[in-house]
């Protein structure tokens, strides 16, 4: 083998381990041994895995952290009313109640059963149609799952993390509600509906990315999952915007 293959084998043995040479963290900036993140989570994927799946160089520390949060968003973007007929869905809720009944699961099924309750069902137009049992969301795991994601597909446009100077921000989007700040709101929504979004994996992500007022620094990242639920995560300068605040379109 010369020099090159033995190099080439080191490095695809390397990759294998999910281990690279020091470098900086996507997601929290520092120096560090880096592995591999994939955004959004591999788990969201059924094999067998797509090879598009976006991969971003964080250090395990930022990694470790995530896989709580990670498997949460998984349990609440499948045990859905309107995700529960995707294609995607019914080929990973076999794995997704198994993990719920193994006993690493069983605080997050404990949480879930614990924070049960009816709520009624009205519907657009305002007619109560009845009652049903449904478990409490913990948006703030998820907005923390897609804060990453956001970061990280930072990482991948601009080549270096979020700046200190920068916040990053998620909300799920829900139609008819629209939580961004008026002034480039039409902006956004006319390049969304001018573009095709990227998919990774069937129908289990897509991805609309916006650069607004042409300012690099700045994005736009609107996500969906099963081709039912959005959310939007956004990276801009501290200070140069008000935070949005919901509001009635
Ligand atoms: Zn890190």
């Amino acid at each position: 083998m010369n020099e090159k293959a033995q190099r080439r084998a080191r490095k695809k043995r390397v990759q294998k381990k999910g281990v690279q040479k020091s470098g900086v963290c996507a997601y929290c900036g520092k120096c560090a041994k880096l592995t591999r993140d994939h955004i959004p989570p591999d788990s969201l994927f059924p094999g067998p895995k797509p090879s598009t799946l976006i991969t971003v160089p964080c250090c395990e520390k930022c990694r470790e952290s995530t896989l709580k949060d990670d498997e949460y968003f998984k349990v609440a973007m499948t045990l859905r009313e309107d995700t529960v007929e995707n294609p995607d869905v019914k080929l990973l809720i076999k794995s997704v109640l198994r993990g719920l009944a193994r006993p690493e699961g069983r605080s997050l099924s404990h949480a879930l059963l614990g924070s049960m309750h009816r709520v009624n069902l009205i519907t657009r137009s305002g007619i109560y149609t009845g009652t049903r049992q449904a478990y409490s969301v913990e948006f703030e795991r998820l907005y923390r799952v897609i804060d990453r994601i956001s970061r990280g597909l930072y990482w991948r446009s601009v080549r270096c993390p979020v700046p200190g100077t920068h916040f990053v921000e998620s909300f799920q989007f829900w139609p008819g509600v629209d939580v961004l700040p008026e002034d480039f709101r039409k902006e956004i929504w006319d390049y969304l509906r001018a573009h095709k979004p990227e998919r990774v994996g069937n129908t289990v992500f897509s991805l609309w990315e916006h650069t607004p007022m042409e300012r690099e620094d700045i994005r736009v990242f609107l996500m969906c999952f099963y081709e039912r639920v959005f959310f939007i995560g956004y990276v801009w300068p501290k200070g140069w915007k008000p935070a949005p605040q919901l509001t009635e379109t």
